[in-house]
């Protein structure tokens, strides 16, 4: 199993060479056909599998798809991580592989200037990678819509679980559209996660690293 058997476009290949990632590894070997083909999955992996690389060139496929890209406004993939630290490595990973399509990659967390990302945001974006606290707080200021969001990733679900997110996860959950494409990565799956897990995403594909 290759990269170029998932089907990517040419520039995705290219800047996926350009990372110098040989091969899929075993989450990715595993996850990419699922995501592809548009199915809801849980993924139960940890940092160090790769597992970043396993939703973002999906997202990108994916954003590319649209046929009305350019109409509405407002992030189409949005991502959630539990910490400002791993949302912005998703951020330098979606960065890599959005080059290429020139999509605008927004990362929104707590620590930083809310009106700069309240700016950032306004000015518009195809990828929100967010904190879920930070990214109530923008949607209550209307910094932006979810009309166009079709594309959900849950990263380290147990983890934002662990912080006390679950209430901010089914606010964010609930504005967006219900035929999204839904992702859950988690390492473990306690019940609670397991529950969300259920009433979240659709008919889902469990892949295990
Ligand atoms: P992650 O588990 O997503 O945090 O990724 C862990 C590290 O593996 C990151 O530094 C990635 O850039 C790197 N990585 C992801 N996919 C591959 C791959 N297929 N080959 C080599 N390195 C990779």
């Amino acid at each position: 199993k290759t990269f170029a058997d998932c089907g990517f476009p040419v520039p995705l290949m290219n800047a996926i060479a350009k990372q110098a990632y040989e091969k899929p590894t075993t989450i990715q070997r595993q996850a990419l056909p699922i995501v592809l083909s548009g199915r809801d999955i849980i993924g139960i992996a940890k940092t160090g599998s790769g597992k970043t690389a396993a939703f973002v060139l999906p997202m990108i496929v994916h954003i590319m798809d649209q046929p009305e890209l350019e109409k509405e406004e407002g992030p189409i993939g949005v991502i959630c991580a539990p910490t400002r630290e791993l949302a912005h490595q998703i951020y330098l990973e979606a960065k890599k592989f959005a080059k290429p399509y020139n999509l605008r990659v927004a990362a929104v967390y707590g620590g930083v200037s809310k009106f700069d990302q309240f700016k950032e945001l306004k000015a518009g974006c195809e990828v929100v990678i967010a904190t879920p606290g930070r990214l109530i707080d923008l949607l209550k200021m209307k910094a932006l819509k979810m009309l166009r969001a079709t594309y959900l990733v849950l990263d380290e679900a147990d983890r934002m679980f662990d912080l006390g997110f679950e209430p901010q996860i089914r606010s964010i959950v609930g504005q967006i559209r219900p035929d999204r494409q839904t992702l859950l990565f988690s390492a473990t799956m306690p019940y609670k996660v397991e529950r969300l897990a259920r009433e979240i995403l659709t008919d889902p594909i469990r892949v295990t690293v």
